[in-house]
């Protein structure tokens, strides 16, 4: 079932995923704390990331530069000069607006969103960058950006890294972190923010293989999501047309989830052609090239990037795995996640809070945790934490009840089925072990 942007909202203040940040303030400008849960599921969008990108290749390595670092970087990579929306402002109620997100009425005239009015102001250059000075003094020579992307790092770091890591082309740099953008209209709960996480890859090859590259990383990032859990259905691949592409792309296609308001992109993978590593030669004077001893070749490698945003695709899971059905008669709301992306692997439940029952399911807890995350709770009655578990996509649940005492066994209980087996306590971790596919 598709789920609503309210039905989200909403689970995620009430449940912990998210909140609005600075709320006791009255909220901050479309920014958001990610609370209990979310700071768990985000973890876990990016470790799922970081192993398929990083771990389970031989050709990957990581990445972490400082977000904060020489306005040098953003004028040799042309953010300085191009990294702009179009603005425009309405004369009338002066609310702004990007003037590429606008639709023209069927009277062919750009209006308003919030007034209708067509009087609005033609479209200027707006920069994205965050301004702010390193350094006591406010002044131009003090002058630092905060990056509106990871990348940047991963060229600027090119030589370092082929050097330490002995890699060869084709080979890539993995980063993972947060990105400022100033965008005028930020939205949609957390699909558009000013501080978001990115996670991305720069893969460099030689560049008469750049195509095949791109067509692979297309086809590998687009599987990801699949994999993850999200329907074929709800996704799709949008090759750019010419006039969309960034200044340093030579094509581009976006993996696109299908939000409650139509097609939106998860992620960006783009041929950025030598573009960078030349722009950071040309500007540092340092040789940004790879040469390959055996051929006697030295080239410039091209640059394979699939750009995802974190905070952005784990909105696109949580809609992706909003259901309700009907158990024993009873609504119930479920988040089908995946259990490598859910917030809690399992949930320990001592059916009630009784002395001798707290003890056992607490030994329980301690044999779980150490293979997955846990969550314990002993208040209510069980059908109600069976409830909120679900809501909250844990995938299994573990019950310590009377007998357990006697039979030193518990139940372990199925989210999606709602299917209950009992399993002896000593068996219990390869029983978890096994169901998670951990
Ligand atoms: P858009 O067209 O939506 O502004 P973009 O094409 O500028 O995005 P990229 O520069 O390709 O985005 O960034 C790669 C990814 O980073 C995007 O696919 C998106 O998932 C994420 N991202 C970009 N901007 C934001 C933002 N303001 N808030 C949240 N995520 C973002």
């Amino acid at each position: 079932m598709a789920a609503d942007m309210e039905d989200i909202v909403r689970l995620a203040k009430a449940r912990g995923f998210i909140f609005p940040s600075a709320e006791i303030y009255g909220g901050f400008r479309s920014t958001y704390d990610y609370g209990p849960l979310g700071v768990n599921m985000l973890r876990n969008v990016k470790n799922a990331w970081w192993r398929s990108m990083v771990q389970l290749r031989h050709d990957v390595v990581g990445l972490d530069a400082a977000i904060l670092s020489s306005p040098r970087i953003w004028a040799a990579s042309g953010h300085l000069e191009n990294f702009t929306d179009p603005l425009v402002d309405c004369r009338n109620c002066q609310e702004r607006w990007r003037a590429d997100h606008l639709e023209p009425a069927p009277d062919g005239a750009l209006h308003c969103p919030k007034c209708e009015s067509t009087d609005l102001t033609e479209a200027r250059a707006f920069n994205l960058m965050f301004k702010t000075f390193a350094g006591p003094l406010d002044d131009e020579s003090n002058a630092a950006y905060l990056r509106p992307e990871t990348a940047q790092g991963h060229f600027v770091n090119f030589s370092n890294v082929l050097r330490t890591s002995r890699k060869r082309p084709p080979f890539g740099i993995a980063q993972v972190g947060k990105s400022f953008r100033n965008e005028i209209t930020p939205g949609n709960f957390v699909f558009r923010t000013r501080e978001f996480e990115q996670m991305e890859l720069e893969y460099f090859v030689p560049p008469d293989e750049a195509a095949k590259w791109f067509d692979y990383w297309c086809k590998e990032r687009f599987e990801w999501y699949v994999e993850l859990g999200i329907p074929r259905g709800m996704l799709r691949l949008r090759p750019h047309e010419k006039e969309e592409l960034s200044h340093y792309s030579a094509g581009t296609s976006d993996v696109e989830f299908l939000f409650p308001w139509g097609w939106g992109e998860l992620e960006g993978i783009a041929n950025r052609t030598d573009y960078d590593l030349k722009a950071h030669s040309a500007a540092s004077g340092e040789k940004l090239e790879y040469f390959d001893q055996a051929s006697g070749d030295r080239y410039t490698p091209y640059v394979i990037e699939p750009a995802a945003g974190a905070t952005r695709t784990m909105m696109a899971f949580l809609l992706a795995a909003y259901d309700t059905d009907e158990v024993a008669g009873e609504k119930r709301t479920v988040l089908r996640l995946d259990p490598r992306l859910a917030p809690y692997q399992v949930a320990v439940l001592p059916l009630s809070r009784k002395d001798t029952l707290v003890p056992v399911a607490q030994e329980v807890l301690r044999l779980l945790q150490p293979i997955a995350m846990c969550d314990y709770d002993e208040t209510q009655a069980i059908g109600r934490r069976y409830r909120r578990q679900d809501e909250i996509g844990t995938p299994l649940c573990v019950t310590v009840d009377f007998e357990s005492l006697e039979d030193h066994a518990v139940t372990l209980r199925d989210r999606d089925s709602t299917v209950q087996v009992r399993v002896p306590i000593d068996r219990v971790v390869d029983e978890v072990r096994s169901r998670l596919g951990a």
